[in-house]
């Protein structure tokens, strides 16, 4: 019986410490951003840079000119700092998604501030400018997150398609990119399948879906957000 009350405290505080800020920011909280407020869909692409998929990504969105928010990985911004330049260079907004790609579950308080302010200094050594985004890794919060991150504006989405995996790029991606259209959406992307639980090849079925969107969606003139216009607007830095 001791055990089990034992194993409930356990399994409770951590809890408290993870999934329930992670429910109770996400429902709530008007400290991250969910929608843009603004005409048009914003793209986000997370997980990057990968040196095989992102200069194929930047290509496809110079030739609709389209820009996008990059919540990048800073331990790989540092191995391909001319990818992170060549974003910063074509109008791109950069963000932070933590030095290595670590849920915010498994870190300490001071693990994550770390982690944030580690990444904000290379990211700013790169740039030269100002960096203020901040998505964490797979949407975890733990209950230090908005106190750690108070001087970083949090972006969530309105819009996560699964296009880690192969399969779902192949059958329902287009489809899924179609139905979420509409004003103030901002979609989530990833331009590198390394992380936990994708697919290493799914990128490049993103980018070819993706093509096709985007083909159709500016026949249909459908309107992009330009993340520093939203930037300007809503985020004092
Ligand atoms: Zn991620």
């Amino acid at each position: 019986m001791k055990k089990i009350i034992l194993g409930l405290g356990a399994f409770g505080s951590v809890a408290c410490y993870t999934v329930l800020p992670t429910i109770f920011i996400r429902t709530f909280s008007k400290r991250i951003v969910k929608t843009t407020s603004q005409n048009g869909l914003l793209l986000t692409f997370d997980d990057g840079p990968n040196p095989q998929y992102t200069p194929l990504l930047l290509d496809l969105l110079k030739t609709y000119k389209i820009n996008a928010v990059f919540f990048v990985v800073a331990k790989k911004a540092l191995q391909h700092p001319e990818l992170i330049r060549r974003m910063q260079a074509e109008g791109h907004v950069i963000g932070i998604h933590h030095y290595t790609h670590q849920s915010s579950f498994f870190m300490t308080p001071a693990m994550q501030i770390k982690q944030l302010f580690k990444s904000k200094q290379i990211l700013e050594s790169i740039t030269n400018e100002h960096v203020s985004l901040y998505r964490p890794p797979w949407g975890h919060f733990n209950a230090a997150t908005l106190k750690n991150a108070n001087n970083f504006q949090i972006m969530m989405w309105t819009s996560i398609f699964g296009d880690w995996k192969v399969q779902t790029c192949k059958t329902s991606l287009l489809q899924q990119l179609h139905q979420a259209r509409c004003d103030g959406a901002i979609y989530v992307l990833h331009d590198c399948g390394q992380t936990f639980g994708a697919d290493q090849d799914a990128p490049a079925h993103m980018l070819q879906t993706l093509h096709h969107f985007l083909e159709q969606a500016m026949q249909e003139g459908q309107a992009f957000t330009n993340p520093h216009d939203w930037k300007r607007q809503y985020v004092h830095s």
